[in-house]
């Protein structure tokens, strides 16, 4: 087959733009496809063929294709499986019919073009690993390179539940296989320092320091950080500025609402998001005080255990999240605000994480039930305070009358969603009610607006080439939208943003929507 290389490259092409279903010329139906075809360049989605049925699925997936024949080192050593605690659910995985539909919104697919490195893929794995086919060990890879961005989920027309399966798999990956050293090292310091403020804090200083004093300069013009440990390179090129504001950053334990009280919420900080974002979170709390909201916040509330969550180290998320719970304990809120996508997510998940703990099942359900995204709580409360433009209209010699008249719409704006409001909490239309109630803001979206821009929690740090690409792709396609300004509602994606904004040398201002809110009730403009 000599033109196969061009035929892969074609239908990779199609893919990258979702079209990859118009024509396939796969002539292998659904129930007898051996997936993978390594690496498969197209999703078994396809108009010629009728969707599978559950029936036809009805064959085991794994043994009756050559799935292991093409793949001899993940059942090298059958019996390292799960363990009993949790595994991936048999009858969540059966509910996958291989149709191939998620794979071009995959974005570690798109990245690394192999079939195991695809929801479709990972899910085959989780069934030959159940049925002791495949080892885990030899698979986990392809689980570490899932960005955990659950486009999947959003895309799936069957309804898989990609999200429980591999929150399944992570804490398997963790407690059954061991990893290199460097690897260990690297996840030792994260998960040791980034979930506690109170260790992150007195770093700010020295942070400081490097900063100031030039060494960051000559550490990242020199490259040899990202050369002898690309890891910690890549952590270290997220670093957000630290500024005078990052020092000193005290909110009291409960601000009252301006003018009415219409509600009571509790606020959290994070972790990183109260240290390195504390503008943002300030910018929150003045939007809901504006609104009518007394702010509770907390003083013992410590991370929200995302970052551990969603790398699967489940005992640390289980005991930040009871910190988190009895924090809130007695503060009588109608709602538990967010201003971070992901750890909305996490907190929204609490029930989940803490269902194995008779004494806090119930207070994580009850408190998870209260937690609300800040843009969510906003839409549905309704804004009260007044907005204004975020610019001055232009100075063109026209009267005042005829300049406000016709320059009203003069910010352009491109929302970046982040992965865990769009897919995880399927928050998308609020943002973009809040933001277009501002006077003279115009929204613009980019292609692949619901493609991750390669952060993913920590994931820039563990898997930097992967993250590299998807952040460059990311920041292409919002320039290409002519935004004047980004907005982005999640600490993550704005450093990974931030990151590559620069690599590409361009200056782009970047806000989270509260900033830009409260700009507007303020009468602040932008520069
Ligand atoms: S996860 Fe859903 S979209 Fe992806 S292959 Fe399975 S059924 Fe198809
Ligand atoms: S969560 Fe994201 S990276 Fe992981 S399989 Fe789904 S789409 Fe791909």
């Amino acid at each position: 087959m000599p033109d196969a290389p061009l035929k892969i490259n074609f239908f990779r092409g199609l893919n990258r733009f979702g079209l990859s279903g118009l024509s396939h010329p796969c002539p292998m139906p659904h129930a007898r496809c051996p997936m993978p075809h390594a690496p498969c360049p197209m999703p078994h989605a396809h108009l010629k063929f009728p969707m599978q049925t559950k029936s036809e699925n009805s064959v085991n997936p794994v043994s009756q294709s050559n799935f292991l024949a093409q793949n001899p080192h993940l059942a090298s050593v059958a019996s390292g499986g799960f363990d009993a605690s949790h595994p991936p659910e048999q009858k969540l995985i059966d509910t996958c019919v291989h149709c191939g539909f998620c794979l071009a919104t995959c974005p570690s697919y798109r990245v690394l073009g192999t079939e195991m490195d695809s929801p479709r893929g990972r899910i085959y794995l989780m069934d030959a690993i159940n049925k002791g086919e495949a080892e885990l060990k030899a698979a986990s890879d392809h689980f570490d390179t899932c960005l955990g961005c659950l486009a999947c989920v959003s895309t799936c027309p069957s309804g898989v539940q990609y999200d429980k399966l591999i929150a399944a798999t992570r804490p398997q990956v963790e407690r059954n296989t061991e990893r290199s050293l460097p690897q260990r090292l690297i996840r030792l310091l994260i998960f040791n320092l980034f979930p506690y403020p109170n260790r992150l804090r007195p770093l700010l200083f020295p942070l400081f320091f490097y900063q100031k004093s030039g060494l960051q300069n000559l550490v990242r013009s020199s490259g040899l950080l990202k050369k002898i440990f690309p890891r910690l390179g890549a952590m270290e090129s997220i670093l957000p500025q630290i500024t005078l504001d990052s020092l000193r950053q005290e909110m009291p334990e409960v601000i009252p609402a301006q003018g009415e009280k219409r509600y009571r919420v509790g606020i959290i900080l994070g972790c990183v998001q109260r240290l390195f974002f504390s503008p943002v979170n300030q910018a929150t709390v003045r939007v809901l005080t504006a609104n009518g909201c007394e702010v509770v916040i907390p003083k013992g509330q410590g991370c929200c255990g995302a970052l551990p969550a969603h790398q699967g180290q489940e005992e640390q998320a289980q005991a930040i999240a009871r910190q988190m719970i009895d924090s809130f304990a007695d503060t009588g809120v109608d709602a538990i605000i967010i201003n971070a996508a992901g750890c909305g997510h996490t907190l929204k998940e609490y029930g989940h994480i803490l269902q194995d703990d008779p004494d806090y099942r119930q207070k994580a359900q009850e408190f998870a039930s209260k937690v609300k995204d800040v843009q969510e709580f906003l839409a549905t409360a309704g804004l009260t305070a007044e907005l204004s433009p975020l610019t001055d209209p232009p100075s063109d010699g026209k009267s005042t009358a005829e300049s406000t008249a016709e320059s009203t719409a003069e910010l352009t704006i491109a929302y970046q969603d982040a992965c865990h409001l769009l897919h995880g909490q399927k928050i998308s239309i609020q943002p973009r009610q809040l933001l277009q109630q501002i006077p003279g803001v115009r929204l613009r979206e980019s292609v692949d607006a619901s493609l991750c821009c390669g952060s993913a929690g920590v994931y820039n740090m563990l898997q930097p080439e992967v993250a590299d690409e998807l952040g460059r792709q990311k920041v292409e396609n919002l320039l290409n939208t002519g935004a004047e300004l980004i907005v982005s509602a999640n600490p993550g994606c704005s450093l990974q943003i931030k990151k590559h904004l620069e690599l590409q040398g361009k200056e782009v201002t970047l806000m989270h929507p509260m900033e830009l809110l409260d700009y507007s009730i303020r009468g602040e403009k932008i520069k």
